[in-house]
């Protein structure tokens, strides 16, 4: 394989990768945030739901309380109903305390609802109770995790784009010219494997003239479509039997 063309293969390789580290250190934070917004979730639901709980409790305690003194109220009324002089005013007495009984009863369902909603809210401050340390713990140590992984990324990347400025420094001013062009032109990707006689990156199929001249991997051709500079890799041995066999077996 000629020189120029080796090197722009692993000029591409390396700013490839240094593309995809980029994309990672820069994605990694954003990562980490998002496990720790997930964590301030779990304990902002866990300690408002514990607030509640006081809460209903204490409205509890105030119905019970507002039932203790409506029923004073109603024995206060049903010792009245011995005192009144006419049969209105008992009627009237009599309706009064009836009234009382229907509130205390629709309190009485008010507490009945508070009580189903605290057994549910200490089902779930339970189960959070149990899981929050396991939680934190299992949030912490991914947030370590991609902390260091992003630590290996940034230092890879500080390597490859020393060693990109040497392999680069290795290169005629114009062949590095070039590659930059169709770099910047084709979305980063400015060399491009032949596979069979097409141009992997965008597909069509070369002149046989130019496939083999690129098959004998010996300069730097260009795609006549993409403009992407071109290799050959030979298919692998057991791939060229396996062809020849189905070949065989056709022909047969
Ligand atoms: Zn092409």
């Amino acid at each position: 394989m000629h020189p120029d063309l080796k090197a722009v293969i692993e000029l591409q390789q390396i700013d490839l990768r240094i593309t995809e580290l980029t994309a990672q250190i820069d994605s990694l934070p954003t990562e980490i945030q998002n496990l720790e917004a997930q964590l301030n979730e779990f304990i902002h639901t866990y300690e408002e739901r514990k607030q509640r709980l006081v809460q209903n409790q204490k409205e509890r305690r105030e119905l019970e309380g507002e039932i203790r003194s409506i029923a004073t109220r109603i024995s206060k009324h049903k010792d009245q109903l011995y005192e009144v002089k006419t049969n209105e005013q008992y009627r009237a007495m009599l309706k009064e305390i009836e009234g009382e009984e229907a509130k205390i009863h629709k309190i009485e369902d008010q507490i009945l609802e508070e009580m189903i909603e605290a057994e549910q809210l200490e089902k779930h401050i339970h189960d959070a109770a149990a899981r929050l340390d396991g939680e934190k713990a299992r949030v912490a140590s991914e947030v370590t995790q991609l902390q260091a992984l992003r630590q290996t990324d940034v230092e890879e990347r500080e390597r490859l784009e020393k060693q990109r400025q040497d392999d680069a420094a290795g290169l005629s001013a114009g062949i590095l010219d070039m590659y930059e062009r169709v770099r910047r032109a084709r979305r980063g990707r400015a060399v491009a494997e032949v596979r069979e006689d097409f141009c992997t990156a965008c597909n069509v199929r070369l002149r046989p003239q130019l496939f083999n001249e690129v098959r004998a991997n010996q300069a730097l051709l260009t795609c006549e479509n993409c403009s992407r500079i071109l290799y050959y890799v030979e298919p692998p041995p057991a791939e060229s039997a396996e062809a020849q066999g189905a070949d065989a077996r056709t022909s047969a």
